[in-house]
C-alpha cells in the first residue's frame, strides 16, 4: 500500500509540474504519460513486427476483407487524436478471442474473436476499444507507471534507452503482446471504462450502431460459458476485459451521446 500511495503523489507532483501528462481524447482526462512519443511510437511498431514474425497471419479472405473495411473507417475517425498513426490492420491466425492495438496504430485481431464479433459493427466495437486505449496512450501510463515503480527516476533522468533492460520489462508489461511472454499486466479498471467510451464515439462517426457494442460484450460474456467455445479460447482477453455490470451500464448511459455522434457527418 505504502508503495501505491508514493506513486499517486509521484504522478501528483509530475502532473503539477506540467510535465509527463496528456490529454486523453473523446474524454478530456489528464493522464500521466512520461515517454516520449516517438519512443512510443518505436515500441509498437517493434512490438508488432515481432508478433508478426511469431503468430502466423490469416489466410482467410472473408476474415481479411471485413479487418480491412471495419479497421479503414475506424483509422478515419481516430487519425485526429493519433496524427502519427501508421495505420495498419492484420488478422492472426489463432483459436484465441483475442485483438489488441500498439501505439502506432498497428491493430491485430485473431480469429478466434471474429465468430463472437460476428458483424461489421460487432467488429467495430472491438477495433474501436482497441484504437482507443491506443489513443488514450494507455499503455504509455501503465509503462510510466512500471517505470516509477521500478525506480525509473534515476533512469528518466538518465534518458529513456531502449536497449536498458528496465525499460524492455516495462514496456513488455505495459504492452503485453507478445504470446511469448505469456504474462500482461492488465488495463485499469479506469483505462477500461475510458477505451469502452472512446470506441463507442468511434465506432459511431464511423457510420456503426453503438448500440451494437452492447450487443457485442453480452455475446462475449455469453460465449464464456458455453460449452461449444473450446477452454482456453477466451480466457486471455477476457481476463483483461471483464464483462461485468458496470461494463454494461456506462455503454447504456453513454448510447444516447454515441448516436447523436452518428448524425453528424464525415468529417
Ligand atoms: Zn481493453
Amino acid at each position: 500500500m505504502w508503495q501505491a500511495s508514493i506513486l499517486t503523489t509521484c504522478l501528483a507532483v509530475l502532473c503539477l509540474l506540467a510535465q509527463g501528462c496528456s490529454t486523453v481524447p473523446v474524454t478530456g482526462r489528464r493522464s500521466l504519460n512520461l515517454i516520449p512519443a516517438g519512443e512510443e511510437l518505436q515500441l509498437g511498431l517493434t512490438s508488432f513486427e515481432e508478433t508478426k514474425k511469431g503468430t502466423p497471419i490469416s489466410k482467410n479472405r472473408a476474415a481479411n476483407e471485413q479487418v480491412q473495411r471495419v479497421g479503414k473507417l475506424v483509422a478515419q475517425v481516430a487519425s485526429p487524436d493519433l496524427p502519427n498513426a501508421q495505420w495498419e490492420f492484420v488478422v492472426f491466425e489463432s483459436k484465441e478471442a483475442n485483438a489488441f492495438c500498439l501505439p502506432g496504430g498497428k491493430v491485430g485481431v485473431y480469429t478466434g474473436l471474429l465468430p463472437i464479433t460476428r458483424t461489421d459493427a460487432g467488429l467495430a466495437a472491438v477495433i474501436g476499444h482497441e484504437v482507443g486505449h491506443a489513443v488514450a496512450h494507455h499503455g504509455a501510463e501503465r509503462m510510466s507507471e512500471a517505470l516509477m515503480i521500478q525506480g525509473g527516476g534515476e533512469l528518466l533522468k538518465a534518458g529513456m534507452s531502449k536497449r536498458d533492460p528496465k525499460v524492455q520489462e516495462a514496456a513488455a508489461l505495459a504492452y503485453g503482446v507478445g504470446m511469448k511472454m505469456g504474462r500482461e499486466l492488465p488495463h485499469s479498471r479506469q483505462q477500461e471504462l475510458e477505451a469502452d467510451q472512446i470506441g463507442l464515439i468511434y465506432m459511431a462517426r464511423a457510420g456503426y450502431d453503438p448500440a451494437e457494442a452492447i450487443a457485442f460484450w453480452k455475446r462475449f460474456s455469453e460465449a464464456n460459458g458455453q460449452a461449444k467455445t473450446p477452454p482456453g479460447v477466451i480466457e486471455r482477453w477476457l481476463s483483461t476485459h471483464p464483462v461485468n455490470a458496470e461494463r454494461i451500464k456506462q455503454l447504456e448511459q453513454l448510447l444516447p451521446k454515441a448516436r447523436e455522434e452518428m448524425k453528424k457527418p464525415a468529417q
